[in-house]
């Protein structure tokens, strides 16, 4: 169906999939597992073994309500809904007609004034579906809303957060992060702004110049889809030769699908094929450096489903994001010493490698924006789309470092219907700043001992979701911990990266 986004067959046979096999087991596994918990055998059951299990069972047990199945169903069809229209979305651009993705490549243009009129493109594309983007996330709030408050619970977001078996930590944790980041992490962010903006010699930094290259020099990773993927295999090997292997595997099975084209769900994700034993990669290559990374994280996910192939409960298979995304997000920095095999030039490497860096810390303003508002949302579920858009400016103004939006008024407030993860996957991005703080401790202790650091990420992989989130932190060597002193460490650690990057 992401394949081919833009075809209503493959729609209906997912959302039929969906509801008359996938959904409708949800009352059988439910009746499972209550089976199985309140069978006498089960308190003989060894706790170090299936403690974690027990855990994710009374809480499934706990929130299912059957009534909450249609409302589900109904709630995945909407959410795909989301990726058909962004799919249909195209404009004549210099000569060709473009997608949003194949836009953003002209960020990246020497030529400010085509870097803004993309940016201009592209932000039309949504903006002339603004009206239906705010009927469809009108429809899903008042339905994730309903399914709360069917499930006992007074909002969307701590329904969520229980489902999502966010057992080690709260929601006021999370504000915490947010705070943190605004205090520790952003005057950094400014500094770096604030240089960009005097390099390219500006008299302030605008939304179309925070992706163009400093130095003119355009990173080039590869010219086909082939050397793309040929080159991937021989970075992983230098990880570890495993990892190569499995993707090489993957690759003459045809599990992937990775150059951009018009009819393709947005986004990029790797899904396991437990059946296999293997999985499927699927992104939206235009050839930029983002998608050597795109690549290698997507790898990580499907390290970690190998790595996990001897696990026999099910349920520890399915790992959450704080798990996923560290598996991902580590692979990125671990390949990071090997991208030469993409850049022979060392210019390139070192100016790859510092972009990676900088961007592992300039992610998270964007991430705690797209969280921050969430929780907006759900906890004030009878928003109208207008309040929706004022409360998404007042929210991400913290987060904006230096950038001037000036006479972009009419977009800003819908600026965060790009961010699919909001419509799809609710409260699913977090994830993405927790693990990206543990993907660089564990970068930081690789610095210092990197037979050891790999060993414990090794092994953190295999262990699946077999213990509670902090517990598997602790395996791969690294705190689950997203407090300002933390931050501030990471903060310094990657500066010192920087600067001796500079000095190679
Ligand atoms: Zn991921």
């Amino acid at each position: 169906m992401t394949q081919h986004a833009d075809d209503p067959e493959l729609e209906t046979a997912y959302n039929e999939y969906y509801a008359n096999v996938y959904a409708a087991v949800e009352d059988m596994q439910f009746a499972y597992r209550k089976k199985i918990m309140e069978s006498e055998c089960c308190k003989d059951l060894d706790d170090h073994e299936f403690g974690h299990l027990k855990q994710s069972f009374e809480n499934a047990i706990a929130l299912f309500r059957e009534a909450n199945i249609p409302l589900m169903i109904e709630e995945s069809e909407l959410a795909n809904r989301y990726g058909s229209i962004v799919s249909k979305m195209s404009v004549m651009f210099e000569g060709e007609q473009r997608t949003p993705a194949q836009l953003g490549v002209f960020l990246k243009d020497a030529d400010r004034e085509k870097r803004e009129a993309a940016y201009r493109a592209r932000y039309q594309l949504y903006l002339d579906q603004a009206p239906e983007l705010d009927q469809l996330y009108d429809d899903l709030l008042k339905i994730r809303h309903k399914i709360a408050l069917n499930a006992g619970f007074a909002n969307y977001r701590d329904f969520k957060h229980q489902e999502m078996g966010r057992f080690s930590y709260t929601p006021e944790d999370i504000y915490e992060f947010h705070r943190a980041v605004e205090l520790e992490l952003m005057p950094f962010v400014k500094e770096l702004d604030e240089q960009r903006r005097q390099s390219l010699n500006l008299s302030s930094l605008r939304p179309w110049d925070t992706q163009v290259d400093l130095d003119g020099r355009n990173l080039k990773p590869f010219e086909t889809t082939d050397e793309f993927i040929h080159k991937a295999i021989d970075v992983l090997d230098k990880v570890h030769p495993p990892y190569a292997m499995q993707l090489a595997m993957m690759n003459n099975s045809g599990m992937l699908d990775l150059e951009n084209r018009k009819g393709k769900a947005p986004g990029g994700y790797n899904t396991g094929i437990n059946a296999l034993a293997s999985s499927f990669i699927f992104m939206n290559h235009v050839k930029l450096q983002r998608d050597v990374v795109t690549l290698i994280h997507e790898s990580g996910h499907a390290m970690h489903s190998a790595a996990t192939k001897d696990i026999k409960y099910f349920p520890y298979l399915e790992t959450p994001s704080e798990v996923a995304e560290l598996a991902s997000m580590t692979m990125e920095l671990l390949s990071m010493d090997y991208w030469d095999i993409y850049y022979p030039d060392p210019i390139d490497l070192k100016k790859a490698k510092r972009e990676q860096l900088e961007g592992t810390l300039s992610f998270l303003p964007w991430c705690m924006t797209v969280d921050a508002f969430q929780h907006w949302v759900y906890l004030n579920p009878q928003q109208t789309a207008k309040e929706r858009g004022e409360a998404y400016l007042k929210i991400s103004d913290p987060f904006r470092s230096i950038v001037d939006f000036t006479g972009l008024e009419l977009w800003r407030p819908h600026a965060w219907k790009m961010q699919l993860h909001i419509y799809e996957v609710p409260f699913y991005y977090i994830e993405y700043g927790m693990a990206q703080l543990g993907a660089l401790s564990i970068y930081k202790n690789y610095r210092e001992n990197k037979a050891k650091a790999l060993e414990q990420y090794q092994e953190f992989l295999s262990l699946g979701y077999s213990k509670p989130v902090n517990e598997l932190y602790k395996v791969a060597g690294i705190d689950f911990d997203f407090s300002a002193k933390h931050i501030r460490e990471l903060v310094d650690f990657v500066k010192q990266e920087l600067a001796a990057i500079d000095k190679d």
